[in-house]
């Protein structure tokens, strides 16, 4: 994948302590071939290439003791504004309720994601209202009916007879009539883009004036997602994209590309099919992720949503310095359970991604409560000082926790992986890294 492509090509600088120009051309050559290959856009590539490459040969890159950190640096905060540089918030409409208007090509996630938007806003303390305005997909009312029981939200309909239009615009006057701050209409989407979906897409946003137009795009889509995006933007003028399906095998194209084509912000990234899996688009954390940083500050801000505010920073710091033991590493686990589906967690990890990907480690409940009991089997000391867990102590472990020798020598050297990932993330990204440098 695009990130594991881009590893090679920076520990390979990374390990050069100096950087020639031709070293630098080289390098560029192969992001270029990567983005490439991950289904970006090819007029976004050349720009980006270029802009990095200006970049990286103007500043003293060469003359730094890290120069393959300090390009991995620039790589990051273009990759960054490629996205958009910031998060793109929800609009608010001045007098209540703010109305958001659900597009999309069939499939995209446009329902899902409604609900999944509704969810969100409730739990901000807001009272959101769906609206049902597909009535041609078979289901598609009762549908968003479920999701709507499911997370206790109202969802307006006059079944499928009424006209989508007549349902947004009564849909609109019960939000009011009833003080619900925000209004999400779902629409239809068509297999393809078609004149007739536009037009009763534009005669909705007529009626009802939406303070937000969100395109849902499936990632997984690549390029196309992009040409979706384009022709929607120029029928309805959009306001914000919502990125689908990111917890599949996306090649990253649609994210990176989305904005730079259209000039359309991405809002919101939905990486899975719960009704949590929805999230505010973090630019600069997307770019982190597909340069396999982990997203550490995802599931910082997760963790404090979920758990108590004080073990979080306690998290963060710990993490930040890398000067967890085992007795962390327990704590971690039992909140990471918290935090939902433990996959998706650790690809959120520094270097968790890459270990999961080796074929070794597989990461389901039933293996947690393994490593659980290997944990639980140590010694005080040893949980503080992993570094005296010797064979013997590893056998001993192994008996105590019914589990075998392999399987201690393996979470004890995951750990030290671990540890050593979260060191070379917050070395990084710390006040001593390339960052606190003056470049
Ligand atoms: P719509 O036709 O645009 O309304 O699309 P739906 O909301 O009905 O979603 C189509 C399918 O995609 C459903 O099976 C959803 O569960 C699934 N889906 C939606 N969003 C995501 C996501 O972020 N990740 C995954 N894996 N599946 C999703
Ligand atoms: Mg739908």
């Amino acid at each position: 994948g695009l990130t594991s492509r881009l590893q090679n090509v920076f520990s390979k600088l990374r390990g050069k302590g100096k950087v020639s120009e031709d070293d630098v051309n080289e390098a560029m050559r192969e992001v270029r071939l990567a983005l490439l290959e991950a289904d970006v856009n090819f007029k976004v590539v050349k720009d980006f290439v270029a802009k990095v490459k200006e970049k990286a040969i103007g500043t003293e890159v060469m003359q730094s003791f890290t120069p393959g950190m300090v390009i991995i640096d620039i790589v990051n905060k273009e990759l960054t504004e490629l996205m958009g540089g910031s998060q793109a918030k929800l609009a608010k409409a001045n007098k209540p309720p703010t109305v958001i208007m659900m597009v999309g090509l069939q499939g995209a996630g446009k329902t899902t994601t409604s609900g999944k938007l509704a969810k969100m806003l409730l739990k901000q303390n807001h009272r959101p209202l769906l609206v049902a305005g597909d009535i041609y997909r078979p289901a598609a009312i009762k549908q968003l009916q479920v999701l709507g029981e499911q997370i206790h939200v109202p969802v307006f309909s006059l079944g499928d007879k009424t006209s989508p239009v007549e349902i947004a615009k009564q849909g609109l006057q019960h939000a009011k009539d009833n003080g619900h701050d925000y209004l999400i209409v779902d629409t239809a989407g068509r297999l393809h883009v078609d004149e007739e979906l536009m037009e009763e897409l534009r005669q909705i946003h007529a009626e009802i004036k939406p303070d937000e137009v969100l395109l849902v795009v499936d990632a997984m889509t690549g390029q196309d997602a992009v040409n979706v995006a384009e022709t929607f933007n120029k029928e309805l003028e959009l306001t914000g994209v919502v990125l689908t399906k990111l917890d599949g095998d996306t090649r990253g194209g649609a994210a990176l590309s989305v904005k730079a084509v259209t000039g359309c912000p991405i809002k919101f990234a939905a990486l899975g099919e719960k009704v949590d899996a929805l999230e505010p688009f973090h630019p600069e954390r997307m770019a982190s992720r597909i340069l396999g940083m982990g997203d550490m500050l995802s599931l910082i801000e997760k963790a404090q949503a979920n758990i108590d505010t004080e073990k979080a920073k306690e998290m963060e710091r710990k993490m930040r310095n890398a000067e967890f033991t085992f007795d962390d590493f327990l704590e971690q686990m039992e909140q990471v359970k918290k935090l939902g589906p433990i996959d998706q967690i650790m690809d959120m990890i520094p270097g968790m991604g890459k270990l999961k990907q080796a074929k070794d480690l597989k990461v389901d409940e039933k293996q947690m409560s393994r490593i659980e009991a290997i944990v639980f089997s140590m010694t005080k000391e040893e949980k503080q000082h992993p570094d005296i867990i010797n064979h013997n102590r590893r056998k001993r472990i192994a008996t105590g926790s019914g589990t075998s020798l392999a399987e201690v020598n393996r979470l004890i050297k995951q750990f030290d992986e671990m540890r050593r990932m979260m060191k070379q993330f917050s070395d990084m990204m710390g006040p001593k890294g390339p960052k606190g440098k003056a470049l």
